[in-house]
């Protein structure tokens, strides 16, 4: 079977993190967030946490030089043999290029990226709407998806909390950065032939059967 190397794309709030549960559930492929990794490092004061925890408050991007290494040792570990799915990296041109160079090394390479995409008023309203559990990050969202309880889960009774970079001027901030710096990244990755567009604003179900449909054709691409 062919690698399966995939880099999810798009602005923060399109709905990636939903459909690369879907994609890890449905390609058994270990899923590397950097948000999640660095929102974990912070909880856990570790050094990595304690400086990346001021750049993430204010919504700005963390240094290239912090983030590279952490991906790429995942990349180059065994449960990362088969493929991987790459979650909020890259995010600047400087780590695609220490990607790819990771790669070549590895004498792999990507076989696609998939851009899902929202346009920005649907970004502000989905996640400044987003509240998270205190104990367990169980997510639920003020207007689509509101608890019985109103301020506590439904499934631990924690206080609902809304993430700091959730608040509205941090969204509108990190829609500037995500203008500014990673949408570069989707005029390279056209040029070079690997993105593939989905509609983040269709349902999540929908933009799921999209995805696995092309990752289907792109396999066997591959095995012609
Ligand atoms: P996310 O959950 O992907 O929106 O990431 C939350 C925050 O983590 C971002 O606003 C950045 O501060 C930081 N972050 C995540 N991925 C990266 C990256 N590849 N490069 C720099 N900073 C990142």
């Amino acid at each position: 079977m062919s690698e399966l190397n995939l880099i999810l794309l798009g602005p923060p709030g399109a709905g990636k993190g939903t459909q690369a549960d879907r994609l890890r559930a449905d390609f058994d492929l270990p899923y590397y967030a950097t948000g999640d990794i660095l929102r974990a490092a912070v909880k856990e004061q570790t050094d990595l946490g304690r400086e990346a925890g001021e750049y993430m408050g204010r919504g700005d991007l963390v240094p290239d030089e912090l983030i590279g290494k952490v991906m790429l040792e995942r990349i180059d570990s065994d449960e990362a043999r088969d493929g991987f799915v790459l979650d909020g990296f890259p995010r600047t041109l400087g780590q695609a290029r220490e990607l790819n160079d990771a790669l070549e090394g590895l004498e792999r390479r990507l076989t696609a990226t998939l851009l899902i995409d929202a346009p920005d008023e649907e970004v502000i309203r989905r996640l400044s709407g987003r509240r998270v559990c205190r104990d367990n990050g169980h997510t639920y969202h003020v207007e689509f998806d509101p608890p019985k309880n109103k301020g506590f889960c439904d499934q631990d009774g924690s206080a609902l909390v809304q993430r700091e970079d959730d608040k509205l001027e941090t969204v509108q901030h990190r829609l500037e950065i995500f203008h500014e710096q990673t949408k570069p990244l989707v005029d390279l990755y056209e040029k070079e032939g690997l993105l593939r567009h989905f509609d983040g604003t269709r349902a999540p179900d929908e933009v799921n059967g999209h995805i696995r449909a092309t990752l289907a054709t792109l396999r066997l691409e591959e095995q012609l």
